[in-house]
């Protein structure tokens, strides 16, 4: 029956009638908050690039936990900022690594509050990249790629003074420089062993929701093996399944010094051209034991989301990413759009695609605006 006789505009008309037909309603209970964590004391280090956003201390981090069940959200998720990185990820998985810490004192301080812990080696490895790199030279590769890289003067190394010969060698070094960073992988297997036994010291530290980001294949199985030893049998896993490598990562890697020191990330992070690859991803960490898979970003792949949702029936989250929040910041802070509108429209359609849990840098501000 079309117009006259149906007019969809009947249950427009007023809040109320708008309210009983609305489809999908957000609750601060499917919100999970971003928290980094650094050294010291007393420190609160505004994160330029993300407004409201801060690096904290233990202390600092824990009133701010307290902060966030009061307002109703239940679980936040930890990134570290270390001490020191180095070409292990000493500082993921040390006892008292910096989540860790922060872990250990949010557990005695804010009972009830759900953790999760990121589990990737990026921000501990000297490089920023997420696994083990490895380079792919030989000695005597590397000596041609040096050769083949200097220009036919620079080969010269007949030297007529300290200064040249200073000069000279300078030259070299920063040619092998150059190459070592173009000829590397990210050891896949060998970045395993390290994502467990991160897993492990966090599922001991009192972390509640085990949350692997480093898109290693094989990970997740790797990770519920560990677990499983560890006696951590009823720990879960909340795969980052569906990871895409994003330019909305930017503001992230202020916020967590782990911009990558040479390359990018896209030989382990997925094309985001690719949605049924998605799946398969998807579909493999599930296989592999899984408990709660992750859809990253969220609004520029909500149909990413949708097509998971679909698809398979295990819980379901998607994770509003740092650009995202930046841009809306952004635009709101020029007067371009309604902040608080914005906000609610785009956590809206992220759960309208599918996702259930949303991690959010919102997630205080979201759960004030709907209490
Ligand atoms: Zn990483």
């Amino acid at each position: 029956m079309a117009f006259p006789v149906t007019r969809l505009r009947r249950l427009r008309r007023t809040a109320e009638l708008r309210n009983l037909v609305c489809e999908t309603r957000l609750t601060p209970d499917a919100f999970v908050y971003p928290m980094f964590v650094c050294p010291g004391e007393g420190v609160r280090k505004p994160v330029r690039s993300m407004p409201g956003v801060f690096n904290l201390s233990v202390d600092e981090a824990v009133k701010e936990a307290q902060q966030v069940r009061s307002l109703g959200v239940p679980s936040v998720i930890l990134f570290g900022l270390p001490d020191k990185k180095d070409e292990v990820a000493t500082g993921a998985w040390a006892d008292d690594g910096i989540v860790q810490r922060a872990a250990r004192a949010m557990k005695r301080e804010v009972p009830g509050l759900t953790l999760m812990g990121d589990v990737c080696l990026c921000e501990y490895m000297s490089h920023g990249h997420c696994g083990i790199v490895k380079s792919t030279f030989t000695p005597q590769s590397l000596g041609a790629a040096v050769r083949d890289s200097l220009a036919p003067s620079q080969r010269i190394l007949a030297v007529k003074s300290k200064e040249e010969k200073e000069k000279a060698i300078q030259t070299m070094v920063s040619a092998a420089a150059r190459a070592a960073e173009s000829n590397y992988e990210i050891d896949n297997d060998a970045s395993l062993g390290l994502l467990a036994r991160t897993s492990v010291s966090l599922a001991k530290a009192g972390i509640d929701i085990i949350a692997p980001s480093d898109m290693m294949d094989g990970r997740v199985a790797a990770i519920r093996r560990a677990l499983d030893q560890a006696n951590f049998i009823n720990t879960p896993i909340l795969s980052y399944a569906a990871k895409f490598a994003s330019g909305f990562y930017g503001p992230f890697r202020e916020a967590a010094d782990s911009a990558p020191q040479f390359g990018d990330r896209r030989s382990y992070q997925m094309d985001g051209a690719n949605v049924r690859e998605a799946m398969r991803e998807i579909e493999l960490d599930i296989e592999e034991g899984a408990d709660m898979i992750m859809v990253k970003p969220a609004l520029p792949y909500l149909d990413v989301i949708a097509a998971a949702r679909d698809r398979f029936d295990l819980p379901l989250a998607a994770y509003q990413v740092s650009g995202e929040y930046a841009m809306i910041e952004a635009a709101a802070q020029n007067g371009w759009i309604e902040r608080d509108r914005v906000i609610m429209e785009s956590l809206l359609s992220i759960r309208r695609a599918g996702a259930g849990i949303i991690l959010t840098y919102f997630a205080k501000e979201a759960a004030r605006l709907l209490a």
